[in-house]
């Protein structure tokens, strides 16, 4: 009803527009009929507008969406290869890694190994004598500081034995220091196979005087070792370039046995006193020592 009514104005009014007076008088229901079409072309024309209107703002804004979609989609594809080509180049940079620290790792091991093998033969170096093979004097110092421990704490015997070639100046003198020398190196391979247990040890002390550490042993056991030690280089003949050279050795046993007072230099000048006398007394013999207590 309020729709017919609205029609009605906008029908009258768009005739009173039109009226003219020269127009033939309208009679009230030609006036109702002309209302009503002038309303219902006018509602036609403004709904058709509309539509015109709506149709017009509504396929824009759909042209536009579509745009912005087909923006996204192209940009989501941009996204999506840059993603990949990002994903590819981060692996083959991992692959890179993965090998560089690979060949690092293996250069490390190898430079370790070296090092390694550097450090053992610095440590064999330094406990080792070049010419002989025995062990060196520094090694000495450290070994009956801790044997002499040893034989305090455990109560047991320690003896130490020094050796010394009878007239080895001579040796040098009469066939030259190659020959002397090669008598050194002769020399310890008997001192080395004169050793029973695997706790003596056997040292080059300096020039042509060695010594042999033989923990719990008392002066009995390292007498008997040290005799059969001199016995074995005289009756063998050391021969340097087809010539025989007799040798003989003086030997000065000192065995501690928690003497008071005795220390590591003590039981050392013990046993280098009975090697002096050994020497006085005519060389090629063994001497022991005894602590006055
Ligand atoms: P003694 O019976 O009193 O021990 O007499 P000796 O001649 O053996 O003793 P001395 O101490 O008078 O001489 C030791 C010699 O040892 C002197 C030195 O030239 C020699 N000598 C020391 N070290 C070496 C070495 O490494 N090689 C050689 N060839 N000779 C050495
Ligand atoms: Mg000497
Ligand atoms: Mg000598």
């Amino acid at each position: 009803m309020k729709s017919l009514f609205l029609v009605k104005i906008v029908g009258f009014a768009s005739l009173l527009m039109t009226y003219s007076p020269a127009s033939k008088a309208i009679t009230d229901q030609d006036s109702d009929h002309l209302c009503l079409g002038m309303g219902a072309i006018l509602g036609c024309l403004i709904t058709l507008l509309l539509v015109s209107y709506f149709n017009r703002h509504y396929r824009v804004k759909y042209q536009k969406m579509l745009q912005r979609l087909k923006f996204e989609k192209s940009n989501t594809r941009i996204a999506e290869q840059t993603m990949k080509t990002l994903a590819k180049e981060q692996e083959y940079s991992q692959d890179l890694l993965e090998e560089r620290v690979q060949e690092r790792t293996l250069e490390l091991n190898i430079a370790l190994q070296e090092l390694e093998s550097a450090n053992q033969e610095l440590e064999r170096k330094n406990v080792l004598d070049e010419l002989t093979g025995l062990h060196n004097r520094r090694f000495y110092d450290q070994k009956i500081l801790a044997e002499y421990r040893r034989s305090r704490r455990n109560l047991t015997a320690l003896s130490l034995v020094v050796i010394d070639i009878d007239h080895f100046k001579s040796v040098n003198d009469n066939y030259g220091h190659l020959a002397g020398d090669q008598c050194l190196i002769w020399l310890s391979k008997y001192i080395k196979e004169s050793l029973k247990r695997s706790a003596d040890k056997a040292f080059r002390y300096g020039g042509e005087e060695f010594c042999l550490i033989l923990p719990n042993t008392d002066a009995e056991g390292a007498l008997l070792l040290a005799e059969q030690l001199r016995l074995d280089i005289c009756e063998h003949t050391f021969i340097f370039q087809e010539i025989e050279i007799p040798l003989t050795i003086s030997c000065g046993i000192c065995t501690y046995q928690q003497q008071v007072d005795i220390g590591p230099e003590q039981i050392f000048a013990g046993a280098d006193k009975a090697l002096y006398q050994a020497k006085h007394d005519g060389r090629n013999q063994t001497n022991q020592f005894t602590f006055i207590e």
